[in-house]
């Protein structure tokens, strides 16, 4: 059996920074260490940091003294005010991902111009909350081109989530540039995203089957899962190396693995050694 791997599988950019800094926090400070939510979309990771010392908490309300780690997707203006008021009480430690920063600022400005904003994005997803919580929620949120409402509009401002298709970013521009007089387009999805997706995609038409791996909640994993299953019917979302099934490699020749932002390059190894195995 041939085993491919795509090249930028695993941690992206803004993860491994986000568990450096953790890592690198938790080492050196005399304070409790918390962050908001879990770190990154996976739990096998959040369990090890949570055993270093890391607690994670639901609320910010829930930390009276400590360190903060601020997580990749960034944290809503309520909780920023919030912990602005808490001053040294609460020490902070940002891992927010630059892409997601540039984000916001994109936001702002069309906030601050009068534009009516489209968003594309997933609206319970943490860093869509974080990001429109500084623009008072004053955006339509939507996830397929297809929920953009058909009338005229006259000056919008389109944006996406960090970790969303570019097909679909493009087809929301087809669908709302005959609808608005003026159309202001920011493309904010992140580039470890765009190469990811793309790369998959091109497995995915050379192997019988796809695995992609990484967290059940994790976005940009399931839209990995999303662009190789169009391609692939063959393709399995799968957590860790435990979800695999001898079975489905019954007849394989080739196989594909890719994995979402959050995965560590072990998980990525468990799921090779799997396979590698299968023939004995
Ligand atoms: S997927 Fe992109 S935006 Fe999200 S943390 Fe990674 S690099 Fe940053």
């Amino acid at each position: 059996m041939e085993i491919y791997v795509a090249r930028s599988a695993g941690f992206c950019y803004g993860v491994k920074r986000a568990i450096n800094l953790a890592k690198k926090t938790l080492e050196k400070s005399k304070l409790k260490c918390f962050t908001l939510g879990p770190i990154i979309h996976n739990p096998s990771v959040v369990k090890e940091l949570e055993d270093q010392g890391l607690k994670v908490v639901n609320k910010v309300s829930d930390i009276k003294k400590g360190t903060l780690i601020i997580r990749s997707h960034g944290i809503s203006k309520e909780d920023k005010d919030y912990l602005d008021r808490k001053g040294e009480e609460i020490i902070l430690v940002d891992a927010t991902c630059p892409f997601v920063e540039k984000a916001l600022d994109k936001l702002k400005i069309l906030s601050k111009e009068g534009y009516e904003i489209f968003y594309l994005g997933d609206k319970n997803h943490p860093e869509v909350k974080g990001l429109l919580s500084y623009i008072n929620n004053q955006a339509v949120v939507f996830e397929r081109p297809d929920d953009i409402p058909c009338k005229k509009y006259k000056k919008v401002g389109l944006i996406s989530q960090t970790t969303q298709k570019p097909e679909l970013f493009k087809r929301s521009v087809e669908k709302l540039l005959p609808l608005c007089e003026e159309l202001r387009v920011f493309n904010t999805i992140c580039q470890t995203t765009t190469i990811r997706q793309k790369e998959a995609r091109e497995l995915a038409k050379k192997v019988d089957i796809m695995i992609v791996l990484g967290g059940k909640m994790s976005a940009n994993t399931k839209k990995l899962a999303e662009v190789c299953k169009n391609e692939l019917e063959n393709t399995y979302h799968i957590e860790t190396v435990k979800d695999l099934k001898k079975s489905w490699f019954r007849g394989v020749k080739k196989v594909g693995i890719t994995a979402g932002a959050s995965t560590p390059k072990e998980h990525i190894e468990e799921v090779i050694e799997f396979l590698e195995n299968l023939g004995e």
